[in-house]
């Protein structure tokens, strides 16, 4: 089916519009503030800090330990509080996305805990999740190979666009959810699900507009460093 016009009327490659802070729960070892049109996420971490109970530290490395979930007022119909599938799959699948942009042999013994929180939710929540933690991970001063920035693409109708909306994921039948995380320093992918149908030409087409979503994610995770820490940031990352 042809999908002539985007709902919110961007173009078929514009991401909606973004904003990033970081620093922005004080008691945190680091933090940011990730908002991506509607969907907002917020990171807090803390540590490295010592694992306990004692028997599950690896004297060889620190782990990383996400936990992502949503406010219950984040989405129109009240998301019941505390875990769910959904949930444990998120926060799994973000450690995964941002483990190669760590080196926790530095940290043996320990834990980073990296708390992410949904406190609005118009679809994208795990990549801005991704891109949220990314930030606060270096704004917790934990040395990283690169930042991690995260966008979701798909198919909506005959289309592939950068970004969907709810109302785009919802359009229809059904659209093709893609969401990437990637390094874009070295273009490693670290992140790719796919939820619906798409043929090769069009996953690599997607790919493609996914890396250039994450390069203007990037620019603004970083302007966001720079803004609380002047050059010294951009020189570390
Ligand atoms: N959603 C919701 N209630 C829920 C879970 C999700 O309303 O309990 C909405 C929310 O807007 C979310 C969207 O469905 O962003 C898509 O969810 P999905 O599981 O595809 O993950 P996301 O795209 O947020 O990473």
């Amino acid at each position: 089916m042809v999908y002539s016009k985007r709902v919110d009327s961007r173009k078929f490659d514009q991401p909606r519009e973004i904003e990033a802070r970081v620093g922005i729960i004080k008691r945190a070892d680091g933090s940011a503030y990730f908002k991506i049109g509607k969907t907002i996420a917020i990171a807090a971490v803390y540590g490295p800090r010592e694992l306990y109970p004692a028997f599950k530290q690896n004297p060889e490395t620190g782990i990383l330990r996400c936990n992502y979930d949503m406010m219950s007022f984040s989405v129109t119909e009240r998301k019941k509080p505390g875990p769910t599938r959904r949930s444990v799959e998120i926060s799994l699948v973000t450690e995964n996305a941002l483990l190669p942009a760590l080196d926790l042999s530095l940290f043996p013994n320990t834990v980073i805990d990296v708390f992410i929180q949904i406190i609005q939710a118009d679809a994208g929540t795990r990549c801005a999740g991704i891109s949220a933690a990314a930030m606060a991970l270096a704004d917790a001063g934990i040395p990283m190979k690169d930042l991690v920035s995260s966008i979701s693409v798909g198919k909506v109708g005959d289309k592939i666009v950068l970004d969907l909306n709810k109302e785009e994921e919802d359009y229809e039948e059904g659209s093709t959810d893609i969401p990437v995380a990637i390094m874009p320093r070295n273009g490693e992918i670290s992140l790719l699900q796919l939820d619906g149908d798409v043929e090769k030409e069009e996953l690599l087409q997607a790919l493609k507009l996914a890396k250039k979503g994450c390069d203007e994610i990037y620019k603004i995770q970083r302007q966001a460093l720079k803004e609380r820490y002047g050059g010294s940031a951009q020189d570390e990352l």
